[in-house]
């Protein structure tokens, strides 16, 4: 069941997102060679507590950590640990804040130093493939009118997009329905209408989409070891109309 929310669920949602968003920020802003993915995880930790929410993923089915951290090849999930980042490494960190009981959910990529241009085309279109797919949201859309998008715009320039994991419905829990596919037809699936709070978030490779899930039981790899780049908001249809509640 997809659950709409109050008008005054979402003005709760805009802090959650406010608070993630600029967790996610602070995050990015300690990507640099030489900085271990732990301490960047430790300071958006302390971020978030600092602002009364508390980590979303923090115990989430057992989730060790705030953050996400997944470099390179990691899609998704990683775990933060002692790595040290490299220049030219990619690194995805994705972070979820709860607000009195509401969750904001996003993620961005980011460069350590000078990348190849072929992650800095990575990076841009699968930030762009998110932006086409939003603007397809309107009332009595379908999702799939946003998968479509999406898709296009990352196999239009020659990437793939990861069929195993999806956006999703958000709230007052951090999944819930609909599935927001990366991939699809537009007409089909679920219809978008107002006060439906949900991720779209492209995972978007250079090779192949498929991925497996490392002995940690956690980070999710591409198969044949290409780069990855990922990108989210928690968005919003409102009487104010798209909202992206995760964009500082
Ligand atoms: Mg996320
Ligand atoms: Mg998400």
């Amino acid at each position: 069941m997809i659950i709409l929310k109050t008008s005054s669920q979402i003005e709760l949602m805009r802090e959650a997102g406010k608070i993630t968003g600029a967790a996610l920020q602070t995050g990015g802003e300690m990507v640099k060679e030489g900085v271990s993915l732990i301490t960047i995880d430790r300071k958006i930790r302390t971020f978030i507590e600092s602002h009364g929410a508390k980590p979303s993923f923090l115990g989430y089915a057992g989730f060790p950590a705030s953050a996400c951290i997944s470099v390179n090849s990691e899609v998704i999930h990683g775990i933060p640990g002692d790595r040290v980042l490299k220049n030219g490494d990619i690194v995805k960190i994705d972070v979820g804040a709860c607000y009195k009981g509401y969750h904001g959910d996003s993620a961005n990529t980011f460069a350590v130093g000078e990348i190849s241009p072929d992650a800095q085309k990575l990076i841009e279109v699968t930030k762009q493939s998110f932006y086409n797919g939003v603007a397809k949201i309107q009332e009595g859309c379908r999702v799939g009118d946003i998968s479509a998008a999406i898709q296009e715009t990352a196999e239009s320039n020659g990437f793939s997009v990861v069929r195993d994991y999806v956006g999703h419905g958000v709230g007052k829990n951090l999944h819930e329905e609909p599935d927001v596919p990366n991939f699809g037809r537009a007409g089909r699936g679920p219809r978008i209408v107002k006060n439906m709070t949900f991720a779209i978030e492209p995972m978007v490779c250079i090779g192949d989409y498929h991925v497996k899930i490392l002995e940690n039981d956690w980070t999710v790899v591409t198969v044949d070891g290409s780069l990855s780049a990922h990108y989210e908001h928690t968005v919003a249809l409102t009487d104010n109309g798209v909202e992206l509640l995760t964009l500082l």
